[in-house]
């Protein structure tokens, strides 16, 4: 057993679904702090990558969004497009290059993201 299962029992998973069914959205999983809500099931994979989420929470606490929204703003000044701009903040590249890492959130550093 992983510390991954530990940190899954303190998620609290709800639908999404009703949210993208009202806004046609496509969205498969969103984490805001110690939540994650998702449309439907989450495969292993979306479930790390959104527990690495729930972890950067923990450590930045209420400036994770304003950290996060800083990130986006640098990558739409460089000339990222949104989606570019997504996947460049330290949150998302934390959360994609290791998400298919089944060890990885019992190895991460803390706040070694930030640094990047
Ligand atoms: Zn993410």
């Amino acid at each position: 057993m992983y510390l991954y299962d530990k940190y899954e029992h303190i998620i609290y998973t709800m639908g999404l679904r009703y949210f993208n069914e009202c806004f046609n959205t496509n969205i498969q999983a969103v984490t805001i702090g110690p939540f994650i809500f998702s449309d439907g099931k989450m495969s292993r994979v979306v479930s790390r990558h959104e527990n690495i989420h729930v972890q950067q929470w923990l450590e930045t606490g209420i400036f994770f969004p304003f950290i996060y929204a800083y990130d986006i703003m640098i990558g739409k000044i460089n000339g990222l497009s949104w989606a570019e701009a997504y996947k460049s903040t330290r949150a998302e590249k934390e959360a994609y290059l290791n998400e298919k890492n089944p060890k990885y959130l019992i190895t991460r550093k803390r706040w070694a993201w930030l640094k990047n």
